[in-house]
């Protein structure tokens, strides 16, 4: 039994909040404000004990959750699994519009054809670079929908869509949001949960602070306050950002700009991600993810991983291929494994990092996942000497001097970058063989022919 928590005080201190907005239902004197000096959104004020006895960020009552959303069924180390698919949409203007494979637009396409379901709570643009959860309730609005927003964005308007509309949702949402949205409906208000009608659910590995971007326009001469517009994906597997003002669209490769990987570097992701033992999204019936597996790197367009919890969706996945909107491929947990890294997937490095905040006296999330029993912690020394970076960039975030983050990337990391990069792995990996000298185990994604049926 977890102590009863007082207020939201810690959250606050430490910047453990992901803004689902779960606390400013359970207290209504609180809203949602973007900060100035962590560049996310977190409630104006410390709220009272139900906000805190329902937030994500103070704890995450698993064993709880997966006994109301999944009764009778033993969760494994990926959560709930009916089956695993490969997956992409045959429409190729919707793939290549796509983060992956286009697959969440094809299954709320589906959904919003039936007439069970009244409407999708889903992150839509409002404007500029401001994204919020918006109902919408017809299959033609789908294509307007944003492909993956990587940077932080505010999440109590799902709560406020489900509290004020009657009828059934399809709600469409990233781990910890969901964390938020069933601790409070199950806590404090459970007869919303009829409402909810399913739930399709993103993979998520981490999510930015606004300095990301800010930093980014920083190296790139361009005016963050005057941003009109930021897209991560599309366009293949990988995809450029985008940033468009009134003066035009600065395109930045993402894999190979060096101001995107300090701008990008994983000092810029929430703090509360990095203790996050959820990216496969345990509580969603349906989860898209990237496929970042040998099988699919040479396809032109993306293609997801998808995880059926349920067996209405995976019914659902046979119908759209039986009817030709798209194609599936079966296969197993190791496919997610395999394209997550078991550090992602177990929690690997986050069950060990909120122990050594723990240790400190800083607080940490509480929770202990269904992949807590596989998890192989990794070594107290990476952990600190992560913490004390991660610190110490941080405080140069929050005084906004990014240009110290480039330098230190050119001086301190490069070198560690350049013996990491995948880019130059693979090109390694091609001379070895030619030469005679590759050896088996490496861990680098290898581009190769694909024997399956995508595009
Ligand atoms: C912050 C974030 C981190 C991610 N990290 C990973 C990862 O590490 N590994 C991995 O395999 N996949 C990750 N994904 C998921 C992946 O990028 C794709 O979103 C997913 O595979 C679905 O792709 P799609 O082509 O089917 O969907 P698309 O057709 O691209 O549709 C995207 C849908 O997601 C919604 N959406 C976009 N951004 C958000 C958001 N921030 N919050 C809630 N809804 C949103 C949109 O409204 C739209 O409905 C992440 C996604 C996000 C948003
Ligand atoms: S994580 Fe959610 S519930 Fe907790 S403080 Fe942030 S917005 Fe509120
Ligand atoms: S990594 Fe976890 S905590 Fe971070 S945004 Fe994704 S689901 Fe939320």
């Amino acid at each position: 039994m977890i102590d009863p928590i007082r207020d939201l005080t810690d959250v606050l201190a430490n910047d453990l909040c992901i803004s689902c907005g779960a606390c400013v239902h359970a207290d209504g004197s609180l809203e949602l404000q973007l900060d100035d000096a962590s560049q996310m959104f977190v409630p104006n004020g410390p709220g009272n004990a139900d906000a805190a006895s329902i937030c994500p960020a103070i704890q995450v009552d698993f064993p709880m959750l997966h006994d109301q959303l999944f009764p009778d069924q033993e969760p494994g180390p990926f959560g709930v699994v009916h089956s695993v698919m490969l997956a992409q949409s045959v429409d190729v203007e919707r793939n290549r519009s796509a983060s992956s494979g286009g697959i969440i637009k094809e299954v709320l396409t589906a959904r919003l054809r039936d007439p069970e379901v009244d409407g999708a709570i889903v992150l839509a643009r409002e404007e500029g670079i401001e994204y919020r959860p918006t109902l919408i309730t017809s299959p033609d609005e789908v294509d307007d929908l944003p492909g993956s927003i990587y940077h932080n964005t505010p999440k109590d308007r799902v709560l406020e869509l489900l509290r004020a509309n009657e009828g059934r949702f399809v709600v469409v949402a990233i781990p910890c949001e969901l964390e938020g949205l069933y601790q409070y409906v199950l806590r404090l208000q459970p007869e919303l949960l009829g409402r909810i009608h399913s739930t399709i659910g993103l993979l998520c590995g981490w999510q930015n602070t606004r300095h990301a971007l800010r930093a980014i326009c920083d190296f790139k001469d361009v005016d963050f306050d005057r941003l009109e517009s930021v897209s991560y994906r599309g366009g293949g597997p990988l995809g450029e950002l985008r940033l468009g003002t009134d003066e035009g669209v600065t395109t930045v490769n993402r894999r190979r700009d060096l101001d995107h990987l300090v701008a990008f570097d994983r000092s810029f992701t929430m703090p509360r991600c990095h203790l996050c033992i959820n990216h496969n999204n345990f509580l969603a019936d349906i989860v898209v993810g990237d496929a970042w597996v040998d099988e699919t790197s040479s396809t032109e367009t993306g293609v997801s991983i998808v995880i059926n919890r349920r067996e209405s969706t995976d019914a659902l996945m046979r119908q759209l291929a039986d009817e030709g909107r798209v194609v599936v491929v079966d296969v197993d947990t190791d496919v997610v494994e395999r394209s997550q890294k078991p550090r992602v997937a177990f929690g690997n490095f986050s069950y060990a990092y909120a122990d050594f905040l723990r240790d400190r006296g800083v607080p940490a999330p509480l929770m202990d996942g269904p992949n807590r029993p596989v998890a192989e912690l990794v070594d107290r020394d990476e952990v600190e000497r992560f913490h004390t970076e991660f610190e110490a960039k941080r405080r140069l975030q929050r005084q906004r001097r990014y240009g110290w983050l480039r330098i230190r990337k050119v001086t301190k990391e490069l070198r560690r970058f350049i013996g990491n990069s995948q880019e130059l792995k693979r090109i390694r990996r091609r001379w070895a063989r030619r030469l005679g000298l590759a050896r088996d185990a490496d861990p680098v994604i290898e581009e190769r022919e694909s024997t399956l049926p995508f595009r």
